[in-house]
């Protein structure tokens, strides 16, 4: 077996940036991804006005200047976070909200122009969509004489000198099976790894304008006081489109939506009055019910717990297995950040020159 035929888990952020950064140095990639599309916690969806609203990932800062670079190599401009105006706190259900106005002089947030999968699009675009291969969901790795043999769901084996995961931890060691068995620690740790925004539940709720924008308020949310915990505004760029969007308080997940939705327009209208109801659509995305991200917890885990783990840089299985993804990253792990510092660990420990 050839020692660059590698084989990458998963076409999220971390996968796609692993195959970039070891096709530079001249390694063949193929990635294996269990869903019909790439982006794992990044996906933009379009609604019916043109508004580009994310579902996952959406913000980053000066700090993350690993995916700052990259947006600049790939000319992929972005933009701060629209924050101008009236933003409110809710602390009980019985009192108005608090008015407050964040200061310019905070440390902005920014969102990529034209949705977070973007960077998604131009990562598949310089991998190669031919070395991606979708719907081709991973469900055991078994070590051989010199390679791993990796089998998917539909019962198909492929071999590769190398194999690097970059499921969440957690979702890997619960959802693969290692022959041999994976060394007790590594599954112990990983079964303890946080998965970020796991649980999360993302709303957005599209408008034809902007009407808060019009009555001076920013669109800013926070609430401890109802389903709606943070909101923002979620406007495109360009101004072609409208959204509110942000978190729903997590354990409404074991609600149907139109009951969520309905909870979510009442506090709307409550706080911006009857035009929030002139909504064009209503968006949700209930994370913990997506099995390619979540699998429920064996115990109550802290948020980051574990993340960026220094035993996540062992190899396993002689050699051939390297466990990566954003939650393994020395840096800012579970964030988008996290996953390209995770990559560039990961390519590092390859020694191969560029060809
Ligand atoms: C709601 C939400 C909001 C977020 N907001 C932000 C934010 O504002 N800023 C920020 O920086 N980060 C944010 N994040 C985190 C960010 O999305 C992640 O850090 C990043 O996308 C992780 O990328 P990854 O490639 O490491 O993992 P993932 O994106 O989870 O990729 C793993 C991939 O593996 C695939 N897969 C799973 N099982 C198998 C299998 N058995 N076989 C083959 N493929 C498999 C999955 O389908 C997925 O494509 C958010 C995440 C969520 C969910």
């Amino acid at each position: 077996m050839s020692e660059t035929k590698i084989t990458i888990i998963g076409a999220g952020l971390s996968g796609l940036m692993s195959a970039y950064l070891l096709q530079k140095k001249g390694y063949e990639v193929t990635i294996l991804e269990a869903d019909t599309r790439s982006g794992g916690r990044i996906e933009t969806l379009t609604g019916a006005t043109g508004a580009t609203m994310e579902m996952g990932a959406t913000w980053f800062s000066k700090p993350h200047q690993n995916l700052i670079a990259l947006l600049e190599e790939f000319n992929i401009p972005y933009f701060k976070q629209h924050t101008q105006g009236i933003s409110l706190f809710e602390t009980m259900s019985f009192v108005p909200p608090q008015k407050f106005e964040i200061s310019d002089a905070e440390e902005p947030s920014y969102r990529i122009v034209g949705g977070t999968a973007k960077l998604i699009e131009k990562l598949v675009q310089e991998v190669g969509i031919q070395n991606i291969i979708t719907n081709s969901k991973v469900t055991s790795i078994k070590e051989m004489d010199g390679y791993l043999e990796i089998t998917t769901a539909d019962g198909i084996t492929s071999k590769a000198s190398k194999v690097i995961s970059t499921l969440p931890p957690h979702l890997l060691v619960q959802t693969i099976g290692f022959e041999p068995q994976l060394p007790e620690s590594i599954e112990k740790l990983a079964k303890k790894t946080h998965t970020w925004m796991g649980e999360s539940i993302k709303f957005s709720v599209e408008y034809a304008t902007p009407f808060w924008r019009t009555n001076n308020y920013s669109g800013t949310l926070f609430s401890q006081a109802s389903i709606i915990q943070e909101m923002y505004d979620h406007s495109t760029f360009d101004h072609n489109g409208y959204a509110l969007k942000g978190f729903l308080n997590g354990g409404t997940h074991a609600l149907s939506r139109e009951e969520r939705k309905e909870k979510v327009m009442l506090q709307l209208t409550k706080l911006f009055g009857t035009e929030a109801n002139n909504y064009v659509d209503y968006h949700e995305k209930v994370w913990r019910d997506e099995p390619l991200t979540f699998f429920p917890y064996e115990q109550l885990l802290m948020g980051h717990e574990n993340n960026g783990h220094p035993n996540y840089k062992n190899i396993f299985l002689n050699g051939k297995l390297f466990i990566s993804g954003s939650e393994t990253a020395s840096q800012n792990p579970g964030y988008m950040e996290g996953s390209i510092v995770a990559a560039k660990e990961i390519a590092a420990q390859f020694l191969k020159k560029i060809k």
